[in-house]
């Protein structure tokens, strides 16, 4: 297919997320237990501008020529990589299709994707929407199921040319080696995170609890990106914890689809048990629990934002992943790298994380 046509049907496809908005918002919602609000301004505007932002680059894929010796003209061409295979987790769950199909389709790829067993709902949706948008048959293919079956097929598959893969570096590791096994098949991973933030005694104190709070509590703390430890300076420490419980207990728990609900429910039974599970291993570790740190009784799945102080970094709430922590400790190692900036997603912009929290990069 010509590039420009591949621009017009992203395009496309992109006119009809919006036109389903409210729609797919809903799912979401509905799927995640996100606040829908959150859902329809954040995850849809990112998903429809991540489409129109590939549908843009197309027909901008260049080579280059080089200057060869003797009698040569020299070119390079990008050709698509073929069938791509991707697998992605519950938490952005139709941002991650986006951020998924729209690259690979730009680039003239097909897919298989798979989008996690908790959260199926908004995929499928878009599926029938890409149907609709004119994609010929078998560009996009949604195979909804579990991991290590229908996702392990993908991984190890002979026809497909590379794994895109979000999720845990546990199971990032287990696609790198099916990968290897089976084709050598190129493997792009986004892995999990822990992300650090830095206090310093002369800033803003209320807006960088504000700040923090938005970084570590969106998604119900559920994102690799979530500023889930805080290093705050000697002199302000405590007036920064006394200023953070305020404001964690404050924040509005409750139906996803109440416009004023700015925390719904944890994702599933598993994680709800794995944060409160951290949080007990916080406290046996010396830590003290200054918020939160337990369901909402009779809610289901809901947990009160939680925060811990006098937290050391061999604890196991400052080394995995979910739960929100303090420190007072002078910290200078951050300095020079790009710090204090969560959840920014742009289309336009790489992601990606270091070391075990992945290779490649996403868009
Ligand atoms: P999370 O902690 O986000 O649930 P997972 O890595 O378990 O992380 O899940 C992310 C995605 O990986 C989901 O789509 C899930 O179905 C898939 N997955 C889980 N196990 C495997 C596996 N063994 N092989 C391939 N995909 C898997």
């Amino acid at each position: 297919m010509d590039a420009s046509s591949r621009g017009g049907l992203l395009h496309r496809l992109a006119d009809l997320l919006e036109r389903e908005r409210s729609v797919l918002a809903t799912l979401e919602s509905m799927d995640t237990g996100k606040p829908f609000l959150h859902a329809f301004f954040v995850d849809l505007d990112g998903s429809i501008k991540t489409l129109r932002y590939y549908a843009g680059w197309t027909d901008k894929i260049h080579g280059k020529t080089m200057p060869v010796d003797e009698n040569f003209v020299c070119f390079t061409k990008h050709e698509p990589v073929g069938v791509c295979g991707a697998i992605i987790p519950w938490n952005f769950p139709l941002l991650m299709f986006t951020w998924k199909i729209a690259p690979a389709l730009a680039c003239g790829n097909t897919l298989v994707i798979k989008p996690a067993e908790q959260t199926p709902l908004t995929a499928l949706h878009v599926g029938a929407l890409i149907k609709e948008a004119g994609f010929p048959p078998g560009v996009v293919n949604i195979l909804p199921g579990f991991g290590p079956t229908a996702g392990a097929a993908i991984a190890s598959h002979m026809n497909i040319d590379k794994v895109a893969f979000t999720g845990s570096t546990e199971v990032g590791q287990l696609i790198k080696a099916a990968a290897a096994k089976s084709n050598l098949k190129r493997v792009t991973l986004e892995l999990g995170g822990k992300n650090p933030c830095i206090v310093f005694a002369d800033s803003d104190l209320q807006s960088a609890v504000e700040e923090t709070q938005k970084g570590s509590f969106f998604n119900q703390g559920q994102a690799c990106t979530a500023a889930s430890r805080v290093y705050v300076e000697e002199p302000v420490y405590d007036e920064f914890v006394r200023l953070s419980v305020e404001r964690a207990k404050n924040i509005a728990i409750g139906d996803p689809m109440e416009p004023r609900t700015s925390h719904g429910p944890q994702i599933d039974q598993h994680q709800f048990d794995k944060i409160l599970e951290l949080v007990a291993s916080g406290k046996k570790e010396g830590a003290t629990l200054e918020c939160g740190g337990c369901a909402v009784e009779d809610r289901g799945l809901f947990i009160h934002p939680t925060i811990f102080s006098d937290v050391k970094d061999h604890m196991r709430i400052a080394k995995e992943e979910l739960i929100f922590s303090r420190r007072g400790q002078r910290s200078r190692l951050f300095l020079f790298s790009r710090v204090n900036c969560y959840n920014a997603l742009h289309a336009q912009a790489p992601f990606g994380g270091f070391k075990m929290s992945g290779n490649g990069r996403e868009l």
